[in-house]
């Protein structure tokens, strides 16, 4: 049997955007992975939790989408996307990640 893979089509991205007063300033913008690949994006992380996500199915084989997981386990136990997180059954709480992505 294949093993359940976590797939979260949506992610977020940082951009930049014109401060006030001039210079840029980073912001996260939450995007679907395929686009933010077309726009040629390369940071991201967890739009639910902000952990460091793997970037994964972008061989381009036809029926192919790409997404993201967790990097870190403990996100995934506890993001409300995770899919540790969702499979547990003890009444846990979500939570940010320990170690979000900044
Ligand atoms: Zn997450």
């Amino acid at each position: 049997m294949a093993v359940e893979r976590e797939k979260m089509y949506e992610c977020e991205v940082r951009r930049r955007r014109i401060k006030a007063g001039g210079g840029y300033e980073p912001y996260w913008k939450v995007k679907n992975v395929a686009e933010a690949l077309v726009d040629e994006d390369t940071d991201f992380r967890c739009k639910d939790c902000g952990g460091a996500v793997k970037l994964l199915g972008r061989n381009g084989k036809a029926g192919t989408v790409p997404y993201v997981e967790h990097k870190l386990p403990a996100d995934a136990e506890f993001c409300p996307s995770g899919l540790l997180f969702t499979k547990a059954t003890d009444g846990r709480e979500a939570r940010p990640s320990v170690h979000p992505v900044q």
